[in-house]
């Protein structure tokens, strides 16, 4: 994700999430979790070992994977996340170039519904999808934040 500190991330140098899954069906089978995803950032999927040069699965599951494709399958549609920085700012996405300060509140004194009101209209601010109003990390419209995704909290 354009998230990296420095500002270097290209489409270009990134493996996508076709990609990865068609590395790992070299030597495994790969199936949806039946679990509920429940929006979670992963796409999971069980993997079992394939018979060599079929398409089929042998013996148990192995284990299971997740691949978090934000930028080539993106799951904004689904995403609930909220975030407080270390210094008391939320962030309703990754993206968001908008931040609304808790802090001062907690500092004011505010009631806990007081925060809670705050937070929820954070909340109600949030872009659709990578900080704006449509997905694209690559849009021309996408300007990528100053904060890295490890300032942030990601
Ligand atoms: S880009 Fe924003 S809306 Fe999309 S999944 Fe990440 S935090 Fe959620």
């Amino acid at each position: 994700m354009p998230l990296d500190a420095d500002h270097g991330w290209t489409r270009r140098n990134m493996i996508t999430a076709a990609e990865i899954r068609e590395l790992l069906s070299v030597d495994y089978v790969l199936s949806s979790d039946p679990r509920d995803r429940d929006g979670a950032p992963a796409e999971r999927f069980e993997v079992r070992a394939r018979v060599p040069g079929t398409a089929e699965a042998t013996g148990p599951v192995l284990g299971t994977v997740g691949i978090i494709a934000s930028v080539t399958e993106p799951f904004c549609s689904d995403c609930r996340r909220t975030r407080i920085t270390a210094e008391g700012k939320i962030m309703s996405c990754l993206f968001s170039r908008e931040e609304v300060d808790l802090l001062g509140l907690l500092r004011e004194g505010a009631s806990d519904e007081q925060l809670a009101e705050r937070w929820q209209d954070a909340m109600w601010i949030k872009p659709k999808a990578h900080g704006m109003d449509h997905v694209g990390l690559d849009a021309p419209d996408f300007v990528q934040p100053d904060r890295s995704m490890s300032a942030i909290g990601g």
